[in-house]
């Protein structure tokens, strides 16, 4: 009889399902890793809305993706985790043979491999990503606030990619979980952060990581309130547009400052387009730049400030749930619940 696990199981527009599926022993350089703690994510929201993603997710597939576990057992050949070790994984991994692996610029590597499958008791880590994103837990290190690591890694090449620096003004529109995310690591940088978003608490909840001043999208003109906090009203030295809309990327290009940055750091659905003003990107020297997923080295260091404590993942996990709340959490945060990230804890064995 082969062996099952309950996992959830992503099979369409708003439709997953809690299931009994089968799970194979490891192969060749494969681990299997006890999932402990999972985190949702914007993400995974965007998917079970739409019911795909044409990079990442087909249906029928295993869901989620932020996750951390303890090593159940590994497959022929691998040795740099043992049964018994604590992990967290990346959900993706480069090929390290194409140009762009070849160049440093892994996110774009053009045949990165996708892995979801955090939502379930256990996780199959495919041998790609074993070798380059399966990365054992500092000592002390909660599973829940290693999770964190995917997302922030993001956001640490982000930051990187913007030029953040101390004394700079940042502004962040959006104060989701990625915003917020923006908004500790800038202040964290010594950078003088302002924020546009909607929600009252997620506002308060900036306050809390690090900005110093907040605005609320529902007073007026995002640009106009944002430029209004900078220094002679001048504009900010680099915006970070974190909402995705192709409004709040407009609002971005006109908060930045002469000289300044425009991150364009959300995806958007394609084909949104925003009008450009050429004469303002080029006599004021505009530089308008968007940064991808997160790279094996970018996953390293989210890792290390989260252990370091320089961010602490706790500050954006609303609460915990088990894995059979999954389907129900998904469904809230699709309706806009105010949460802002859930740790899926699975039953104990
Ligand atoms: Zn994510
Ligand atoms: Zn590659």
């Amino acid at each position: 009889m082969s062996e099952t696990m309950r996992a959830a199981v992503l099979h369409g527009r708003e439709d997953v399902r809690l299931e009994e599926v089968p799970v194979r022993p490891p192969g060749p350089g494969e681990v299997r890793v006890r999932v402990r703690a999972a985190l949702t994510c914007g993400t995974d929201t965007k998917v079970f809305r739409r019911g795909y993603h044409a990079r990442m997710i087909q249906p029928p597939a295993l869901f989620g993706h932020e996750m951390a576990g303890v090593v159940e057992s590994v497959g022929a050949g691998v040795t740099s985790v043992a049964p018994g070790t604590p992990v967290v994984t990346a959900n993706s991994a480069p090929c390290g043979r194409c140009d762009f692996c070849r160049g440093g610029r892994d996110s774009l590597c053009d045949d990165l491999l996708f892995w979801n499958g955090a939502y379930a008791e256990l996780a199959l880590i495919p041998e790609r990503i074993v070798a380059k994103n399966l990365v054992p837990l500092p000592a002390g290190l909660s599973f829940r606030r290693a999770a964190m690591a995917e997302p922030l890694a993001c956001v640490v090449r982000g930051v990187e990619g913007s030029g953040i620096v101390s004394g700079q003004t940042v502004a962040v529109i959006g104060s989701g979980p990625i915003g917020l995310m923006f908004v500790r690591l800038a202040a964290a940088a010594g950078a003088r952060v302002l924020v546009a978003g909607r929600r009252h608490r997620r506002l308060e909840k900036a306050r809390e990581l690090g900005a110093s001043a907040v605005v609320s999208a529902e007073d007026g003109d995002v640009a106009d309130l944002l430029r209004r906090e900078t220094p002679q009203q001048r504009g900010a030295d680099v915006v970070v547009e974190a909402a995705g809309r192709a409004e709040t990327s407009a609002a971005a290009l006109r908060v930045v400052r002469k000289g300044g940055t425009v991150q364009l750091f959300a995806g958007t659905p394609a084909g949104t387009t925003v009008p450009l003003d050429l004469a303002h990107v080029h006599y004021e020297e505009i530089t308008v730049t968007s940064s991808f997923h997160h790279t094996p080295r970018s996953f390293r260091e989210a890792l290390r400030l989260i252990a370091e404590g320089v961010f602490d993942p706790d500050a954006l996990i609303s609460g915990e749930r088990g894995l059979e709340a999954v389907p129900a959490v998904l469904a809230e945060m699709a309706r806009g619940s105010d949460d802002l990230k859930t740790a899926i804890v699975p039953p104990a064995r």
